[in-house]
């Protein structure tokens, strides 16, 4: 694939700290991300991007590789990476070291050998022996998630604008900010982007092909009760708490992230709080599924109304926020999106992986501001800790999927 070398850029971006932080309320949340997006302008001019736009006031660069001579009226799609990484450990001074030809065995990260990337907590570290690991010094994350999917995009473009024959249509590509922090659409300028549909490279092992997520929603209740002494309780105390207790024990057990897998949807309580007087919990509630999610939303308003008739109007107050939505069905009508990324991995003898996404994804919420947007692998593994490691080859292998999907949608216009 030339001598354009993606892991030169990647181990450039991750020397710089970008970590955001969701307790600033800014935007973007940390200064910092702005050392990443200055680069990117720069590099990318320097490589012959054209339309290179910096949004200064929200930290956003974006990007366009021309089309091909012929081919100005194919499909514009892009490809988009955030910048920022988590909050969960410092990203400061990362000394990213390649371990060559990995063997199998342990891989001491840290000088005092305590921090061990061992495929014993990490038994899939057994599927890259032979391959090089790029991996942490055990004091940062890596920032694999997700400056390896921009050094993939960047090394795209530089490869697409060194061979003109290539043929393909525009191709947008865009960085964007506090993507960790659940932010990184905020500000996102899908009428500058230009593209029709566009994929986030934002996955995990080599062929990861994302195009579900949760429906999701966050519930809660608050629970008024009637503190009395305990001596004169009878027939005039209202318990709170139990009222709470007894508003879980009417959701289904089996309904809870402990239990659940794959498509299966749940209610997960993520905080409670009581005394005899008031009460309250909150809950997330997901599923894949629209119908079953209305249907859980339902239950968790008919539990809360159940109690009320058993106790007296008032008693307990039930709030259901919508947060995100599954793009799957923003997908659907695309599915050209899902099959040019297939055939790009099966050219390359990557076999896809298509599973449901336990979470969120920027794409999704793209996909709802009229981007359709699946994600992609990046060859990236163990995200947002100390034992972030990131694999040579597959992270080359996604610049050539990448590089797949641009000639595909270059071929389905001719
Ligand atoms: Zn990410």
């Amino acid at each position: 694939m030339s001598n354009i070398d993606v892991i030169e850029k990647f181990l450039r971006y991750v020397k710089i700290d970008t970590q955001s932080d969701d307790t600033t309320g800014t935007s973007p949340s940390t200064m910092k991300q702005h050392d990443l997006a200055k680069l990117l302008y720069d590099e990318m001019n320097t490589i012959g991007v054209s339309n290179v736009f910096y949004d200064k006031d929200h930290c956003y660069v974006y990007g366009v590789i021309p089309a091909t001579a012929g081919y100005e009226n194919a499909p514009k799609i892009g490809f988009i990476s955030h910048m920022d990484t988590s909050d969960e450990v410092s990203g400061k001074d990362v000394k990213a070291r390649i371990v060559e030809k990995y063997d199998g065995n342990d891989i001491t990260l840290s000088s005092d050998g305590k921090v061990v990337l061992s495929p014993d907590s990490f038994p899939e570290l057994k599927n890259h022996i032979g391959e090089d690991l790029i991996v942490t010094d055990g004091t940062t994350l890596l920032g694999a998630d997700d400056k390896a999917g921009i050094a993939e995009i960047t090394t795209m473009a530089e490869v697409l604008l060194t061979n003109p024959d290539i043929p393909h249509g525009d191709i947008k590509i865009a960085f964007t900010p506090d993507e960790e922090i659940g932010e990184g659409t905020a500000h996102f300028d899908i009428e500058k982007f230009g593209a029709k549909f566009a994929y986030t490279v934002d996955g995990g092992k080599l062929g990861d092909l994302e195009y579900e997520n949760f429906n999701a929603a966050e519930g809660k209740i608050v629970v008024n009760g009637r503190s009395v002494h305990p001596g004169d309780a009878k027939d005039k105390m209202v318990n709170a708490s139990l009222i709470c207790y007894e508003f879980h024990s009417l959701l289904p057990v089996q309904m809870n992230p402990m239990y659940t897998q794959g498509r299966e949807g749940f209610f997960h309580l993520t905080e409670i709080n009581g005394s005899t007087e008031k009460a309250s919990a909150s809950y997330i509630i997901r599923d894949h599924d629209e119908a079953l999610f209305e249907k859980k939303k339902q239950l968790f308003i008919d539990a809360a109304e159940y109690l009320n008739k058993k106790y007296g109007e008032g008693t307990v107050e039930v709030k259901v926020r919508d947060q995100y939505k599954n793009m799957i069905e923003k997908i659907r009508p695309h599915m050209h999106l899902i099959e040019n990324a297939k055939k790009a991995m099966t050219d390359i003898g990557v076999t896809p992986l298509e599973f449901p996404i336990r979470g969120g994804t920027d794409g999704a919420s793209l996909s709802y501001k009229g981007l359709p947007c699946p994600n992609l692998c990046t060859g990236g593994y163990n995200y947002h800790g100390k034992y972030e490691y990131a694999s040579v080859q597959e992270m080359e292998k996604t610049v050539d999927i990448l590089l797949g999907i641009v000639n595909e949608y270059g071929k389905s216009y001719k």
